[in-house]
């Protein structure tokens, strides 16, 4: 039998260090992190609230001075009146209102926009006129982006939109976001915890999210402690490893899946190799298994599954 040497082809060995695009992609993933923060602010309202003065006589009272104006009038005195009702321009005798720098009968004293009467309710001013509170809310207050409703006091901008604070949250699992601050992805924040569990680059081990501490090796990212090899799980204490089907494998365990594990001595065949009965062997191990002298480039015997030297095995078998 004639078996001739074949030389096995050296694996390609890396390092992993070099980047990837996976890698880079974590990086500036990492970097816009740190960046985006929401921003609450308690709104900056350019109007002010107000209660108006009133001149709220009892009614006994009201009938009582009417009925004492009434007795003045019928004595030819009169009585001092207390203004001119801003609407209607008529003098005012009984309740007053008091607001925007003017007087008014309190029936007159009405909502710029739904006529409402005000009174002596409380109300906001804007640009000189008067305003309910619910009018004001609807028609100048900034509108939330989630429920469109108007927001009252605190408002959260964010996105170039506002807010209700409680209505800005994380499109994934509807919680607020805390101090850490939300991240935008698609136009939707999300927490930082879904944000890297949804959009980080996914390990070459175990396809978890890679989060912070990462390698980066065989053109995707790992978590360290995923970085060993396939068979044995140890890591890469030289640095360098096998490649097979995309998983890194330790040296030894990289020539047990190739099949260039030698027979006879059972350690990893780099270069020469010889291959015979279905085996390879480091030519200085493929020996004679009586004499133990190698059987070079030669023809052999075989029997049993070991390898004779024509001599031995004429001595052996041979009778
Ligand atoms: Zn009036
Ligand atoms: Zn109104
Ligand atoms: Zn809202
Ligand atoms: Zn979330
Ligand atoms: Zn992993
Ligand atoms: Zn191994
Ligand atoms: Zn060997
Ligand atoms: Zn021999």
């Amino acid at each position: 039998m004639f078996s001739p040497y074949s030389d096995i082809q050296e694996p390609k060995e890396s390092l992993p260090h070099s980047k990837t695009s996976a890698a880079a992609q974590l990086d500036e993933l990492m970097a816009h992190l740190c960046e985006m923060q929401a921003k609450v602010a308690v709104k900056a309202d350019a109007s002010k609230k107000y209660l108006p003065d009133k001149q709220d006589h009892k009614a006994s009272l009201d009938s009582m001075l009417g009925g004492l104006e009434q007795e003045l009038q019928d004595l030819g005195i009169a009585t001092v009146p207390k203004g001119h009702c801003a609407s209607c321009q008529k003098s005012i005798a009984g309740k007053v209102i008091h607001a925007l720098g003017q007087a008014w009968h309190p029936e007159h004293f009405i909502c710029s926009h739904c006529k409402e009467e005000i009174g002596s309710s409380p109300f906001f001013e804007r640009s000189g006129l008067a305003y309910c509170p619910k009018d004001y809310h609807n028609l100048f207050s900034p509108r939330c982006a989630y429920c469109a409703a108007p927001i009252l006091d605190r408002v959260l901008t964010a996105m170039n939109q506002t807010w209700h604070p409680e209505h800005f949250f994380c499109s994934h699992c509807g919680e607020v976001f805390g101090a850490e601050g939300f991240h935008e992805k698609d136009k939707k924040p999300y927490c930082r915890k879904d944000f890297l569990a949804m959009f980080s680059p996914k390990c070459g081990g175990c396809n978890r999210p890679v989060l912070e501490n990462y390698l980066s090796a065989m053109d995707t990212v790992w978590h360290p402690e995923c970085f060993v090899c396939g068979d044995c799980f140890s890591t890469f204490s030289t640095g360098s490893f096998f490649e097979l089907d995309g998983r890194p494998f330790c040296e030894l365990h990289y020539h047990h899946r190739q099949g260039t594990l030698c027979y006879g001595c059972g350690q990893p065949i780099a270069g020469r190799c010889i291959s015979a009965m279905g085996h390879k062997f480091h030519p200085e191990h493929f020996v004679c298994a009586f004499c133990l002298t190698q059987l070079s480039k030669g023809i052999f015997r075989e029997q049993n599954g070991k390898t004779y030297c024509p001599p031995c095995f004429n001595k052996l078998f041979q009778i």
